[in-house]
This record gives C-alpha cells, sequence and structure tokens, in this order.
C-alpha cells in the first residue's frame, strides 16, 4: 500500500482513476459494476467492532454534515460509473440511524446522477432498534430491495458480551416491518464462537434465524481483532474464548442445520435460498470492480485499490472528490494471489482453465501449483467436475490453507 496523503485527481499516480469508461477494459464490461456506501454512524460502539464508526446521536451531529458532503461526493463519481450499476450496498456503521428526510435526499442523488440497471440488487444494512415503518417507506420509493439485519445473537446475555446493545426481540419486528413494506430479501448476520456459547445455544440462535424465514444468512466466528475491547478483555482474562474444536464443531453443525433447512452453502460464511447470493458480495468475491463512496470506504476498478479517507472530519473537510487516501497496485502475483484468496472463498471454486491461466501468470505460479497439490494430497482441497475447491475438511482450516497456497 503506498500512503498518498491527501491525494487529489489531478495528481499523476492518479491517473488511473481518471481513465474513462472506454479505457477500462473490464470482463464483465466498463467502469464499476457495484457501489460501497458507507455510513459511518452508530448509537453505540459494540466491543468486537473494529470497522469504522462514530457514536453521535445528538442534535449536534454530523449527519446532515455528511449527507451533504457524500451527495456531492455522488456526483463527483457520476463521471467513473458509466454503466448501469448492478448492486448498491450501503454498509456501516449503522446506515439505518440517518433519519428519513436525509435517506431521502440521498436516494434521489443516486437516483438522479447515477445509471441503475433495471435488476439492480440494493442492501441497507439495518439495526433492528432502528428500523421504523417510516424509513421502510423511504427506503423503499429509493429503490431498496434488500436488507441486511445485524442480529448476531438472540441470547441476551450473549448480545451483552459482545456490548452489542439492541433487543433481540426487536430482530423479529425488523423482519416483519420489511416484509410489511415489500421487502422480502432478507439477510440476517449472526456470529458464533462468543464467550459462554457453546453448541447448543448456538443452534438454538440459528434456529431461531431460521424460524423468521431469511433468504440469506451470514454466520461468522467471532474475530479478535486488534485493539478492540473485546481483545482486551480476552487478554485480561475476564473473558475466555471458546475452544478451537468447539468453534469448528460449530461451524459444521451450521453447514448441516442449514443445508437440511434448504439452504444453499456458496462462500465460507454465507447461505442462500437457491438464487439468492448476495450480488453485490459476489462482486468482491469474483474480483470485480465496485465504486466506493464515504469515509473510510474501500473499493476497486481493474486491479487498482484505493481508500477514502478514513475520518469523519476529514471527509467533511478535503477539497477535492473523490477523497482518496491510499492507492494500491498489485503486481502481477499479487493479483493472481488475491483472485486465488477470493475465489476460493466461494464453495464453487475457481475453475480450472482459469487457474491454469492464473498459474501461468507471475512468478510464483509454480510455487503455487505445488502448494495446491500438496493441499489436494493432504485433502482440504478437491478437483471436482472441472473446479478446485475446499473440501468440507479444508473449509475448517480455510485461512491456513489459503496462507499455504499463497
Ligand atoms: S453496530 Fe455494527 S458498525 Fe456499529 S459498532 Fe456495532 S458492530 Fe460496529
Amino acid at each position: 500500500m503506498i500512503p498518498l496523503a491527501q491525494l487529489t485527481t489531478s495528481d499523476p499516480r492518479l491517473q488511473a482513476l481518471s481513465m474513462t469508461a472506454s479505457d477500462l477494459p473490464l470482463a464483465g464490461g466498463p467502469g464499476p459494476r457495484g457501489l460501497y456506501v458507507h455510513v459511518p454512524f452508530c448509537v453505540h460502539k459494540c466491543h468486537y467492532c473494529d470497522f469504522y464508526s462514530l457514536v453521535e446521536t445528538g442534535p449536534d451531529s454530523r449527519r446532515p454534515a455528511f449527507t451533504d458532503r457524500l451527495i456531492e461526493e455522488i456526483r463527483a463519481a457520476a463521471p467513473r460509473v458509466p454503466c448501469p450499476l448492478q448492486t448498491i450496498f450501503v454498509g456501516g456503521g449503522t446506515p439505518t440511524l440517518l433519519e428519513p428526510g436525509l435517506w431521502a435526499r440521498l436516494l434521489a442523488a443516486i437516483r438522479t446522477h447515477l445509471p441503475l440497471a433495471p435488476g439492480l440488487e440494493f442492501t441497507v444494512e439495518a439495526n433492528p432498534d432502528s428500523l421504523e415503518p417510516e424509513l421502510l417507506d423511504v427506503l423503499v420509493r429509493g429503490g431498496v430491495n434488500r436488507l441486511s439485519i445485524g442480529a448476531q445473537s438472540f441470547n441476551p446475555r450473549l448480545l451483552a458480551t459482545l456490548e452489542r446493545r439492541h433487543d433481540p426481540a426487536n430482530v423479529r419486528r425488523a423482519v416483519g416491518l420489511a416484509r410489511a413494506a415489500g421487502i422480502t430479501n432478507v439477510n440476517l448476520d449472526l456470529i458464533f464462537g462468543i464467550p459462554g456459547q457453546d453448541l447448543d445455544t448456538w443452534l438454538a440462535d440459528l434456529d431461531e434465524a431460521v424460524s423468521l424465514e431469511p433468504l440469506h444468512l451470514s454466520c461468522y466466528s467471532l474475530m479478535y481483532e486488534p485493539n478492540t475491547p473485546l481483545t482486551a478483555r480476552m487478554r485480561s482474562g475476564a473473558i475466555r474464548r471458546v475452544d478451537e474444536e468447539v468453534e469448528a464443531a460449530m461451524y459444521e453443525a451450521t453447514i448441516d442445520r442449514l443445508h437440511e433447512a434448504g439452504f444453499e452453502h456458496y462462500e465460507i460464511s454465507s447461505w442462500a435460498r437457491p438464487g439468492r447470493a448476495c450480488a453485490h458480495n459476489l462482486l468482491y468475491w469474483r474480483n470485480e470492480s465496485w465504486w466506493p463512496l464515504g469515509p473510510g470506504a474501500a473499493g476497486h476498478v481493474e486491479g487498482i485499490r484505493w481508500k477514502n479517507v478514513p475520518r469523519l472530519g476529514d471527509y467533511l473537510r478535503v477539497g477535492p472528490l473523490p477523497p482518496i487516501t491510499d492507492v494500491e497496485q498489485l503486481d502481477e502475483d499479487g493479483t493472481v494471489g488475491e483472485i486465488l484468496m477470493l475465489g476460493l472463498r466461494l464453495t464453487e471454486g475457481i475453475g480450472e482453465a482459469q487457474l491454469r491461466t492464473l498459474l501461468a501468470r507471475g512468478r510464483r505460479g509454480p510455487q503455487r501449483a505445488s502448494a495446491i497439490e500438496q493441499q489436494v494430497a493432504a485433502g482440504l482441497l478437491a478437483r471436482r467436475d472441472g473446479f478446485l475447491r475446499f473440501t468440507r475438511a479444508g473449509l475448517l482450516l480455510a485461512d491456513t490453507v489459503l496462507a499455504e497456497v499463497l
């Protein structure tokens, strides 16, 4: 990563980002196919979270100023988004903390300035406590057709361990309100491996989630990110990490339980009803292009990755748009490594023909080919139906296997 403080779009190092549509030789058509919008406000900082978010709730909140700036950024991004967007994902933070009036302005700006494909998948992340009929009405009128609700757990004790403050009863309420407003495509995020959780309490959470009939479930193991209060509590002995074997059992039980319930396991942490995989996340895993908006948002267009300035104050102050701070263009080996790492996350794996092409690029191809064969021999990767993919045993050790291959 090249730290490039306060870059402007006239900087020669950013010429690639100033390319026109015809300069961008993207597989799926020129220009980004997706849009990611980062809304950095939360009511409270959860103890496990390392996303960029701020607790600003009072009358002095910068939410209106943020919305103004975001609309400016949308206008500035428009020339770089020449073809209809297939996906939009508004994440955070807690996007549903923006007031309905601010949402109405934001959605109008998106529809006015950006080209949208007819079958656009438009997702908004929602906190169960901050979803109200008035807001849902504004979202639906503005084209939002998918909600991703951060349930995490239905167990108050486990939510308290995470310092997650929503009322678990509100998850059911939020799903009901979404359906009443016409949004049937609902994802629930769940976390397993929370201190104090055992296999039975995890399966109770999973069953409760399935009973709400979401079309998509994302089940993540709890991550102890550096510099989070949760990690500090774990290091001080205040909480005990769930044993690795128990966490592995939870993951395996998730695969079985959701298979029985009719979900397709299509990515390491993602399950969907047939045809309901998250199109936006598939862009990431297939190494396709998307444009970022908002502080701290990261984007990727044709091998060039960059981030917007991470702090809200800088985002509001900084002059030219886009407000870029870091740019990275991977070399051939880095690009191949990234495509392998992302593609193998998908349970379908990577097609053998694509794999051969990838391994013929860069200097590390022969080493990687040999590492792949070792993982196949160890039963952690398998070749089946013209694809290289994780075996079930490999899924449990995915990080280790990927590290070996890369
Ligand atoms: S609500 Fe989400 S983004 Fe906000 S602090 Fe909690 S985990 Fe982080």
